[in-house]
């Protein structure tokens, strides 16, 4: 079975393993023209980017959690207000009656 090769040049699977059939590379010329690539480490940045990504995302949904408490506290003191008003006017109302 022939060992194959894919040209680093034009990405072409070659069964030879000196030269490319398609584009003329050779590819011993070209592996000393071009560094290969370092293996990718996991990359130290990304990880702490993500990182303070996810805890800026907590911190706002916690600001998102007490704008909402806030909110809701609000809406329950107008509505105890509105009761008071209401029952207070019924009171007068009745007692006048
Ligand atoms: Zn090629």
């Amino acid at each position: 079975m022939p060992e194959y090769t894919i040209c680093p040049n034009c990405h072409f699977h070659e069964p030879s393993t000196t030269v490319c059939s398609k584009c003329g590379t050779i590819f011993e010329q070209w592996y000393s023209a071009h560094q290969p690539l370092p293996p990718r480490e996991p990359d130290a940045a990304i990880a702490e980017a993500v990182a303070l990504m996810e805890q800026q995302r907590t911190i706002e949904l916690d600001r998102w959690r007490q704008a909402k408490r806030i909110a809701i506290l609000i809406i329950l003191a107008a509505l105890a207000i509105a009761l008071i008003k209401l029952v207070a006017t019924y009171r007068h109302l009745f007692s006048n009656a």
